[in-house]
C-alpha cells in the first residue's frame, strides 16, 4: 500500500522509471509515448535533454543554492538576462518562483503593492475569466475558476469578479462574424470594470491561451487588442499567464506576440526548466518595478527558493535550445501537422464537435451530438474512460471534464514535447483515435 498522499488517489498509476525522448517507461518495461509532454506542458524537451543534464551536474558541483537575498548567481543573473532580452515589450524584471502558482501570486501581489505604493490604495479589486486555471494557491483559485477545485474553498477565496472567456465554439452566435465575437466578450471587461468601479480595479488576468480547464483554446483575433485597449483606458494592469501555454509551446516564443499586445505581467513555469527543475517566474514593467523599489523598497512577496541556483542553470540550457537555430519553425511546422493530422482524422467523426488550438497544444472537443453540441452526460464519465484507453494502449494524454456556466464536457488535450516528429504525431494519432 502507498503512503503517498496521491492528488487523485483512484487512479491507476503506473511506476516511472526511465525517461528517452518523447518515451516513458514503466517498471514493467511498457514504454508510453508522451502526449502531454510530462504532463501539462512541462516536459517541452522531452525525457533525456543531455545540455539540461550536464547542466543542472555542472551547477550542483559548484553549489546548489544559496538564499538569493544573500547572494545573487551567474545562473540567476544570465537566466535573467536571457528571457528579458526577447521579452514582450516593456518587461524588463523578472522575479523568480518555484511553481506557476507562486508566479500568478506574485503577479497579483506585485499589482496590489505597486498601487499601494503609489498611493492608490482603493484599487484593490481584480477580474479573471470564468473557465480558467490559474493554480492552486488560494490565490491562484480566487482569481481562476475551475470550480471543481474551487468548491471547498470558496468562502475563503478572495472575491474576483470573473467575465466570459473567448471561446468561439460555444460563445459565438451564429449571426456574429468571428471578430464582432471577440470584440464582444472583450467588452464584457469594461462593462465589468464599469459596475465594479474603474478607481477601485487593479488587476484582469486572463490565460493567452487557455490550458487545461475547457481544453486549450486560443482567442479569437482582436480580442486581446481589444482587452488591453480597455486596460489602458482604465488603468487596470494586464496580467497574461502564460504557465501553460507559453516559451515557444505555441510556435513563438510567447504565445501572446501572436496577438500583438504586451502585458504588464506575464507568468512562466513548466516548460522554463521542462521538468528539469521545478521553478517560475514573474515577468515585469518598468513602471511596476520602479515604484516598488523607490516606495518601501521591497517586495514584500518571495520565497526561499526563489532564483535557485540549480534550477536556473537548468533554465538556461532550457531556453538555450528553445532559442536554438530552426527550433521555434520546428513547432510551427509539426503544429500545423498535428492539426491538419487531428483534422483527417477526427474532423466528420460524429462524436467530435470540435478542434482547435494553437501550434503544439490542441484539443479535441467530444459531443453526443454535432448539431446541438450537447455534451455527453457527466455520468458517463467519458474522459476517464479515454484517458485509461489511451494509457492502456501506450499513449499519455490529458483527457478531462471542463465545466463552464453550467455545461460539463469533455475534452482531449494534445500538447507533446515540442522534439516531437512527424511519425510521433502518427502515433499519437492513431493511438487517440484506438482510444476514443
Ligand atoms: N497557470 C496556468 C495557466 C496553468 O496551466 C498552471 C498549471 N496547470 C498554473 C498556472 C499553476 O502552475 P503550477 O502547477 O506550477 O503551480
Amino acid at each position: 500500500m502507498s503512503s503517498v498522499f496521491h492528488r487523485i488517489p483512484k487512479r491507476n498509476l503506473p511506476v516511472a522509471v526511465k525517461g528517452e525522448g518523447m518515451y516513458i517507461i514503466d517498471k514493467d518495461g511498457k514504454r508510453y509515448i508522451d502526449g502531454y509532454a510530462g504532463g501539462a506542458c512541462v516536459s517541452c524537451l522531452g525525457h533525456s535533454e543531455e545540455s539540461v543534464i550536464e547542466a543542472v551536474r555542472e551547477q550542483i558541483g559548484k553549489f546548489a543554492f544559496f538564499h538569493s537575498a544573500m547572494f545573487t548567481s551567474e545562473p540567476l543573473e544570465e537566466l535573467a538576462s536571457i528571457l528579458t532580452t526577447d521579452a514582450p515589450e516593456g518587461l524588463t524584471r523578472v522575479f523568480f518562483t518555484n511553481s506557476g502558482s507562486e508566479a500568478v501570486e506574485s503577479a497579483v501581489m506585485m499589482a496590489r503593492q505597486y498601487f499601494v505604493e503609489i498611493g492608490q490604495p482603493q484599487r484593490k479589486k481584480v477580474i479573471g475569466r470564468r473557465s480558467s486555471y490559474h493554480g492552486a494557491n488560494l490565490t491562484a483559485l480566487s482569481v481562476g475558476h475551475q470550480l471543481s477545485r474551487r468548491a471547498p474553498f470558496e468562502d475563503i477565496l478572495a472575491n474576483v469578479f470573473h467575465i466570459s472567456p473567448c471561446y468561439e465554439y460555444r460563445g459565438r452566435q451564429e449571426s456574429e462574424t468571428v471578430e464582432q465575437y471577440g470584440l464582444r466578450v472583450a467588452n464584457e471587461l469594461e462593462q465589468a470594470i464599469l459596475g465594479l468601479g474603474p478607481n477601485t480595479v487593479m488587476a484582469f488576468i486572463a490565460e493567452t491561451v487557455t490550458g487545461t480547464t475547457n481544453g486549450a483554446t486560443p482567442p479569437v483575433p482582436g480580442y486581446f487588442k481589444r482587452v488591453k485597449e480597455i486596460c489602458d483606458k482604465y488603468g487596470v494592469l494586464l496580467i497574461l499567464d502564460e504557465v501553460f501555454c507559453g516559451l515557444g509551446r505555441t510556435g513563438t516564443l510567447h504565445a501572446c506576440e501572436q496577438d500583438g499586445v504586451a502585458p504588464d505581467f506575464l507568468t512562466f513555469a513548466k516548460g522554463i526548466a521542462a521538468g528539469y527543475q521545478p521553478i517560475g517566474a514573474t515577468m515585469v514593467n518598468e513602471k511596476i518595478y520602479q515604484a516598488i523599489v523607490s516606495g518601501s523598497g521591497t517586495f514584500k512577496g518571495g520565497y526561499t527558493y526563489s532564483g535557485h541556483a540549480t534550477a536556473c542553470a537548468a533554465a538556461i540550457a532550457v531556453q538555450k535550445v528553445l532559442r536554438g537555430p530552426g527550433f521555434l519553425d520546428h513547432v510551427k511546422t509539426t503544429g500545423n501537422l498535428l492539426s491538419a493530422r487531428l483534422n483527417e482524422r477526427f474532423g466528420q467523426h460524429p462524436h467530435v464537435g470540435d478542434i482547435r488550438g494553437r501550434g503544439m497544444l490542441m484539443t479535441v472537443e467530444l459531443v453526443e451530438d454535432r448539431s446541438t453540441k450537447a455534451p455527453f452526460a457527466a455520468s458517463q464519465d467519458l474522459s476517464s474512460k479515454i484517458y485509461q484507453n489511451a494509457q492502456a494502449r501506450g499513449l499519455i494524454t490529458h483527457a478531462l471534464t471542463g465545466t463552464i456556466d453550467g455545461y460539463v464536457g469533455d475534452h482531449v488535450v494534445i500538447c507533446p514535447p515540442l522534439i516531437v516528429t512527424s511519425e510521433n504525431i502518427d502515433t499519437i494519432v492513431e493511438l487517440l483515435g484506438e482510444a476514443i
